[in-house]
């Protein structure tokens, strides 16, 4: 699928600085481990990483890169500069079933016939490629419920119509990636650390000897929260808990999802920790005031960004606070119609 350029997650800003991307490149990180900068269609996300690691005779790609027409030549481009090619490619994992990570996993595959591996939680992507005009209208009454405006929504619809998922089809695994999973490769075992949070499918590599982590989007070189909300209970307090898992794991290189290899792991942690109990505790000064609805909130903590960040970032992070809060006792909600409002609980 072509598409005219940008998916759902177009809106994650990781920035708000639209950037245009460059062309995709690849550079060695350390002997037998290869960064390849792929370019995105996202002017607020203009590139993600994919990772190769030497395995044997053939080689072993964390992430993939987002599906386009254009994101294989970029990924053949990014290989050739390391002096390696996609048809050397025979394993394939994805941190996350986001686009970005695992949208042109199915047609290496058809390529190469590697074989994939992702965590099972899967529905977060499959809904979305099956079905993005229903996931996205389900997305759209979701933000009507919390407030957004309906002329607000009404643009979102118009400016969303017709885009591309990112995805050349719905990604199918070959065996799954679930916690204790072990992957053998040229630089030592992967282990696979389950850190949902961020999206319900995200796992992180951990190598112990080398005191790697393939973080994916779980930790980033700097703090950019976003989640998938709508499929596990509680996604803020899911990336907490995840926090904690590689905060202790004494990896000194990280391996994101975006930007530069990072080391100060639980540095980083503990920033992305903070920055989510600074929400929490925003979000409850704000219902201190009185009942809120989410869209207010989230008007009131993020006063001057554009709507669609607005609404397709900043709105869920507000819903995972909430959910979470509400989780933990603090904040409740009202049910009502067309509007739910929250209020501090007790
Ligand atoms: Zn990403």
């Amino acid at each position: 699928m072509g598409g005219r350029g940008l998916g759902l997650l177009s809106w994650v800003p990781m920035s708000i600085t639209p950037r245009k991307p460059e062309p995709g490149r690849g550079e060695k990180v350390i002997p037998g481990l290869w960064r390849l900068k792929l370019p995105l269609p996202w002017p607020l996300v203009p590139h993600g990483n994919a990772f190769v690691v030497a395995d044997g005779d053939g080689l072993l790609l964390v992430d993939t890169g987002i599906h386009s027409e254009t994101s294989m030549g970029e990924l053949e481009r990014a290989l050739d500069q390391c002096g390696l090619s996609v048809d050397m490619i025979h394993r394939i994992v994805c941190t996350h079933a986001h686009a970005d990570h695992a949208g042109q996993a199915m047609s290496i595959k058809d390529r190469t016939g590697a074989e994939i591996l992702i965590n099972p939680a899967l529905d977060h992507m499959r809904g979305y490629v099956e079905d993005p005009v229903g996931t996205l209208n389900s997305r759209l009454d979701r933000a009507l419920l919390c407030g957004v405006p309906v002329e607000s929504v009404d643009r979102q619809r118009e400016v969303r119509k017709g885009m591309s998922t990112g995805f050349d089809r719905v990604v199918v695994a070959d065996r799954d990636l679930v916690e204790g999973v072990v992957i053998p490769t040229d630089l030592g075992e992967l282990k696979v650390i389950e850190t949902p949070g961020h999206a319900p499918s995200h796992v992180v590599l951990h190598q112990p000897e080398g005191r790697l982590l393939f973080s994916g989007d779980h930790i980033l070189g700097r703090v950019s929260l976003y989640y998938d909300v709508g499929y596990t209970p509680d996604p803020a307090g899911e990336f907490l808990a995840s926090l904690d898992k590689v905060s202790s794991l004494g990896a000194r290189l990280c391996l994101s999802g975006h930007g530069k290899p990072v080391s100060a792991i639980p540095e980083l942690a503990a920033a992305n920790k903070a920055a989510v109990e600074g929400r929490l505790r925003a979000i409850m000064a704000s219902l201190a005031k009185g009942p809120m609805s989410a869209w207010e909130i989230t008007c009131a903590l993020y006063e001057g960004m554009p709507e669609e960040p607005r609404i397709g970032w900043f709105l869920p992070e507000t819903i995972a606070y909430l959910t979470h809060l509400n989780l933990t006792g603090r904040a409740v909600n009202d049910g009502g119609t067309p509007v739910e409002r929250w209020s501090a609980a007790g």
